[in-house]
């Protein structure tokens, strides 16, 4: 543990500093229940200073004008120094967001590689070129980076979402303000620290810590925001959508997820049922491409469940700074009151409890926990099978045939990921063509690679990120129509 708070600042245009009228906003461990971190907490002030060194920075060209080759090497000494600074930056993360150490060190260390991604990106853009448009003309289509673009990122993977982000835009040669949640604002801070030792120019990415009202309102609104990235709730989404609709800037939204696991009977049912269990309880369910429902056929839901209470059993809950802990603590008491509340809702409904529906305590560290929960009798109408628990309890649904399972699957508002569990082929092709997700996972659940897009359909978002889609979200297109012959014939006659 660290001797003392972490002092989280703003960092604007190559300067960390703190709020003006010295305001901070203490973050409370979840599972420790100590103040570990103080961080500035910004008012419009510091979020016009931030946008205002970006829009400069973005205008005079220190960036953008830059070779992609100087860029890619920033990002990559970027790279470097993220994973000389993993057990600082992981340790952090797990006190704040009370996720285990094991899997902070993961997703810290292993932001590395989306930096080194988006570093090999930057030498790639480029356009068209139209040789066919007639003797005298050449039509050339090029890429430039966007502008100024708006970052703003949720607790639950603060660090790796940064990450999915950040070095695209940077990559693509725009210039940044970012707004970490306010529960999670070090590790955030921290990469400042570490993009000035890596070289990146003043001004370039800036970071505004504080809440949504009113830094990340402004950072939506300002005229001289370009386009907003988001991370988070789909309620937020909405409003960002909205908000940045007066200046039309461009939106790219990753929201939550209902997401769902079918599993037919010729399925490898050991790995299934270990993928489940991994899909559901993974960041204490806090996470947007959980597998909180699964779709079972009728002829082995009563085995398949059963096997994956018995899973639920092995799964070591507990103090997330233990070295073997699989699943840590609750972001916050509200947060854990409602998935309670789902819970209570579900069993009011008629749904029966597998395993777990109560708040876990855990010696020596209180009860920010929750338990490892199966939740069966559930009604496609059920809140609990609809709406996005965000904790670690899975619902089950059963089908008969095929299709029932698609219209499953696909009966939801949101559209994220989804899976598909079988031997057969022809049955998992069919199920990925029909899923309406923008993540189809086959035998398989989770497995996520730099170079493949990630993004939602339909009220999971818009736009995609990471990949060279996600790369090229950043990217404003500009078409060049070059007379180069002397064939013009004149419009206005003079004689
Ligand atoms: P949230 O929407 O409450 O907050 C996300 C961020 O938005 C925070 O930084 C917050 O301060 C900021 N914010 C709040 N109000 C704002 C406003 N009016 N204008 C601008 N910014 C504002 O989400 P959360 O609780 O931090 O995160 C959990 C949610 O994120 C879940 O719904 C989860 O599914 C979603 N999520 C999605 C993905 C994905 O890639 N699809 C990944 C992780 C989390």
């Amino acid at each position: 543990m660290p001797d003392a708070a972490y002092q989280a600042r703003h960092f604007i245009n190559g300067v960390f500093v703190d709020s003006a009228d010295g305001q901070k906003l203490d973050r409370v461990s979840p599972s420790h229940g100590i103040v570990v971190s103080q961080a500035a907490l910004g008012s419009e002030t510091e979020t016009q200073a931030a946008i205002k060194a970006a829009r400069a920075a973005f205008d005079d060209g220190r960036w953008s004008s830059l070779a992609a080759k100087e860029r890619a090497a920033v990002l990559y000494r970027v790279a470097d120094l993220i994973e000389q600074n993993e057990e600082r930056l992981a340790v952090m993360e797990t006190l704040e967001s009370g996720k285990p150490i094991s899997q902070s060190r993961g997703e810290c260390g292993g932001a590395a590689d989306l930096w080194r991604y988006a570093a090999s990106l930057a030498r790639t853009a480029h356009g068209d070129s139209h040789n066919t448009l007639g003797a005298d003309i050449l039509g050339v289509v090029v890429k430039e980076p966007i502008g100024v673009v708006s970052i703003i990122t949720p607790w639950n993977f603060p660090f790796w979402i940064l990450s999915q982000k950040l070095p695209f835009a940077l990559a693509a040669g725009c210039t940044c303000v970012v707004k970490p949640s306010e529960m999670t604002p070090s590790t955030t801070s921290m990469l400042g620290e570490i993009l000035v030792e890596a070289g990146l120019p003043a001004g370039v990415c800036n970071i505004v810590l504080g809440l949504g009202t009113p830094v990340g309102s402004l950072m939506t609104t300002h005229d001289d925001v370009d386009m907003v990235t988001f991370t988070g709730s789909t309620a937020v989404g909405k409003m960002i959508t909205k908000s940045s609709g007066e200046t039309l800037k461009k939106v790219a939204l990753e929201l939550g997820g209902k997401n769902p696991q079918v599993i037919f009977p010729d399925a490898d049912l050991e790995n299934a049922a270990d993928a489940v269990t991994f899909g559901v309880y993974f960041n204490v369910g806090q996470c947007c491409n959980s597998s909180s429902r699964i779709i079972v056929h009728e002829d082995i839901a009563d085995a398949f469940v059963e096997r994956v209470v018995a899973l639920s059993r092995k799964v070591v809950f507990g103090n997330p700074m233990h070295p073997d802990t699989q699943v840590g603590a609750i972001v916050t008491e509200d947060h854990k009151a409602k998935i309670d509340g789902y819970i209570k809702d579900a069993i009011s409904a008629g749904a029966e409890i597998c395993i777990g529906g109560q708040v876990l305590d855990v010696p020596g560290l209180g009860d920010q926990f929750y338990q490892p929960t199966v939740v069966r009798g559930v009604t496609p109408d059920m809140a609990i099978a609809r709406e996005e628990v965000f904790g670690p309890v899975l619902t089950v649904l059963t089908f008969k045939t095929f299709d029932q399972a698609v219209a499953l699957a696909n009966d939801s508002t949101y559209g994220l990921s989804a899976g598909v569990w079988s031997e057969n082929v022809h049955t998992c092709l069919e199920f990925c063509r029909r899923a309406q997700a923008g993540t189809v996972w086959t035998n398989t659940w989770m497995d996520g690679f730099p170079e493949l897009a990630f993004g939602g359909m339909k009220q999971s978002g818009q736009g995609r990120e990471i990949g060279r889609y996600g790369f090229e979200e950043f990217l404003e297109v500009k078409s060049l129509v070059m007379r180069i012959g002397r064939t013009r014939a004149p419009w206005v006659k003079t004689d």
